[in-house]
């Protein structure tokens, strides 16, 4: 075209349409729910910015927030149409190949590892999976701010942008035409396409509708004499023109005949349920239902089903609706830069309409691996992003969140029938059900414990609550995990404090000398192995009303011993010599050990400094 101008792919982009163009992927068939996901955001932002400024979405059928698909079986193409917020002339170069996401690089790099292409939503390159199925891929968007313009490349490194003067005004909005392959001829089949809404897309909050064929009946003028046979008057209902024509052929006249044959026309079909899943009675709606919605939401599509998930309505000065999902696995940056960069998984709707997804007042940083969705009732709908970020509706929100969250993971554990203390007593019935949660809460704790830990150290308020879901093992939990109910119910008569010790790995702590003594007086003592750990016993002093004690550090009582008095006093001398001797190396004190049983001696730490094994964290800057 004589106005085109032409444009290179961003080097990252231009590599993974390589990848996608030359992908063995199997699974085709995901591009249509990225395509139509991206009509929906498109329809959220202008449903958005109307909120403030009714003008904006115009008159007649731009008003409507739709997305529509249309076949063109002749030609092989498929098109997708939204009347969203549309991207103009430079939305069109940077969102569609110019500036490379920070998603792009890594997904290229997971896609040549053992990458699943099925997650490339969550990369936040969906665009570009359209190359699986087309080789040619034209992109007409309208913008209210800009002329109509049209994107076009055939994935061979540049792209091409025109001001269009030849297509169909499209008023507002964005309309993707497919120029589908050879061998990706199926998706011009309605049926084929009707499953897959269904199957993908189902959630969408906006109407999709595709402009199907259907077969009809029409009488039509008969030709001649021949066509007028019986069989298919008798599929004609008697009409009047019909009795007209027996009528004139009574008279042996030649007159004007009907018959019926079937025509195709088209119409719009809607193919989704717009009703939200959110807004149902919990009760009515299936965990293959809520499973689905999971995916969507999460753009998660591992076919893994969440492992949990709480759906409820809060009442009173601030009313909300929420759904909460613990998906079934930690993406694998859950951590990465977790004390600088805003992360939220919550969408935030107010009364129906997609607000934001960018709040991160509704949820501590430790809960960001939870996914889901809050649609409030009290929030105003029609003021800034920014304003509605100081609403002090919030907080309420934000404290109902989180104990709907802790409630939920609780129940992980009480369901998980490997959790339960008595359970080689019980006769535990087994059903299908059982099998099912068994392991769950193990599950749980290797995704995403160390949210726990972060929660216990962030959060001094809901502390108590975390510190039931924490896990570790002990002297004593022949490898499993445990929780310090557990480790309470097993405590000997008499013990006060909660013992625990930190090292770098299990197999080096139960080689302790420090653990000598407990061990040969049946005491158990919690093994804390991650870095973390250290940072987690700063803030966790105690739990129900046990104080905790590292037995690497000074103030370990294990039970009066009528001895003790009397050797302390014989080693008297000796310990003052030491101690003066040492002195140089700031030793604060030498005393009668208590701990130790068959190694002479051992370097303790002060109550309030920092354990041997923090000064190892410290040293390598593992967190
Ligand atoms: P993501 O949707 O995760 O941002 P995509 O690769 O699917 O990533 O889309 C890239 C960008 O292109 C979007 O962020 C959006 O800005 C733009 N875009 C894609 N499709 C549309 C559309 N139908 N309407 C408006 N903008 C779109
Ligand atoms: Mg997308």
């Amino acid at each position: 075209r004589s106005n085109a101008e032409k444009f290179e792919f961003q080097a990252e982009v231009s590599r993974l349409m390589d990848i996608i163009i030359n992908s063995l992927y199997s699974n085709k068939d995901i591009f249509l729910r990225e395509l139509i996901s991206n009509a929906s955001d498109a329809l959220d932002k202008i449903r958005f910015l109307s909120l403030t400024d009714k003008e904006i979405l115009g008159e007649g059928d731009n008003a409507k927030l739709e997305i529509q698909i249309k076949l063109d079986k002749a030609k092989k193409i498929l098109s997708i149409r939204d009347r969203g917020i549309g991207m103009t002339k430079e939305d069109l170069i940077k969102n569609l190949g110019t500036i490379a996401k920070s998603g792009t690089s890594a997904f290229v790099e997971k896609m040549q590892t053992s990458g699943d292409l099925n997650l490339i939503g969550q990369f936040g390159v969906g665009f570009y999976s359209v190359y699986l199925v087309a080789d040619y891929v034209e992109v007409i968007s309208k913008h209210n701010d800009d002329k109509q313009y049209v994107w076009e490349s055939k994935a061979d490194g540049a792209f091409a942008i025109s001001e269009d003067s030849w297509n169909e005004p499209l008023g507002r909005g964005t309309e993707i035409k497919l120029h589908l392959r050879e061998e990706a001829g199926e998706y011009l089949d309605e049926s084929k396409l009707k499953d897959l809404v269904k199957r993908y897309s189902e959630f969408i909050n906006f109407p999709i509708h595709l402009w199907a064929s259907k077969e009809v009946d029409v009488e039509v003028p008969a030709e001649d004499d021949e066509s007028s046979d019986e069989e298919d008057s008798s599929e004609s209902s008697p009409s009047e023109e019909g009795e007209d024509d027996s009528e004139k052929s009574d008279d042996g006249e030649k007159k004007p005949k009907t018959k019926t044959v079937k025509e195709t026309t088209y119409e719009w079909e809607l193919l989704n349920d717009v009703k939200a899943i959110w807004l149902r009675n919990p009760r009515e709606v299936t965990d293959e239902e809520y499973t689905k919605f999971y995916h969507s939401l999460a753009k998660d599509f591992s076919e893994e089903k969440p492992m949990a998930w709480s759906h409820f309505t809060a009442e009173g000065d601030v009313e909300f609706k929420a759904v909460l999902f613990v998906p079934p696995k930690a993406p694998t940056d859950l951590y990465e830069g977790y004390y600088n960069t805003k992360k939220s998984n919550l969408k935030l709707y107010v009364r129906r309409v997609f607000i934001s997804d960018e709040f991160d007042e509704l949820l501590p940083k430790y809960l960001n691996f939870l996914k889901g969705l809050v649609d409030s009732d009290t929030l105003p709908l029609n003021v800034s992003r920014e304003m509605l970020q100081q609403h002090n509706s919030l907080k309420t929100i934000k404290k109902k969140l989180i104990r709907k969250a802790l409630d939920m993971i609780r129940k992980i554990a009480e369901e998980d029938p490997d959790e339960s203390t008595d359970r080689d007593n019980k006769d535990v019935e087994k059903s299908g059900e059982e099998d099912e949660k068994k392991g769950q809460y193990t599950k749980f704790w290797n995704e995403f414990g160390k949210s726990i830990k972060l929660g216990i150290i962030e959060d001094a308020t809901n502390r108590n609550r975390l510190a039931k879901l924490l896990r570790f093992e002990t002297t004593k939990s022949d490898g499993k995990l445990t929780s310090l109910d557990q480790y309470i119910s097993r405590m000997k008569s008499g013990q006060k404090d909660i013992f625990y010790i930190t090292g770098s790995s299990k197999e080096q702590l139960e080689k302790s000398p420090f653990l000598e003594r407990l061990k040969k007086k049946n005491y158990e003592v919690i093994f804390f192995t991650d870095p973390v750990d250290e940072y987690l016993m700063q803030y966790l002093m105690d739990y129900e009303d046990k104080k905790f004690q590292n037995v690497s550090k000074e103030g370990l009582k294990l039970g009066k011993d009528s001895k003790d008095k009397d050797l302390k006093e014989s080693f008297k001398d000796l310990t003052k010599w030491w101690k003066t001797a040492l002195a140089k190396d700031n030793v604060d004190d030498v005393k009668v050990s208590n701990r130790l049983d068959n190694t002479p001696c051992v370097v303790v730490t002060s109550k309030y400094g920092w354990s041997a094994n923090m000064e190892r964290i410290m040293q390598s800057q593992t967190l």
